[in-house]
């Protein structure tokens, strides 16, 4: 049996399936973006689907402190746009 990556939850703290974690990317051109696929280079932030998990990282700013930049409103309103868009189309 092939054995599922486990990724932490950056809020949580809790050990989820790589799958069922949504990853955000910060890439080598300081773009910063929601990554379905989970193959974006980059650094990569999980979270995990609670609604929790989620309201805290973005009212938060967790970017910030996870990219340890600065990461403007705009942008984390952008991320946050494209996980709901996605959760939408589930
Ligand atoms: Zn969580």
């Amino acid at each position: 049996m092939k054995k599922i990556p486990q990724r932490t939850c950056v809020i949580c703290q809790e050990k989820f399936d790589k799958r069922d974690l949504l990853r955000i990317v910060a890439d080598k051109s300081g773009q910063i973006f929601y990554d379905p696929t989970g193959k974006a280079n980059g650094r990569g932030a999980y979270i995990c689907r609670s609604q929790a998990c989620q309201e805290q990282f973005f009212n938060k700013n967790y970017l910030e402190r996870t990219f340890k930049r600065k990461v403007e409103k705009e942008v984390v309103d952008q991320v946050r746009q494209q996980i709901s868009n996605k959760m939408m189309k589930r």
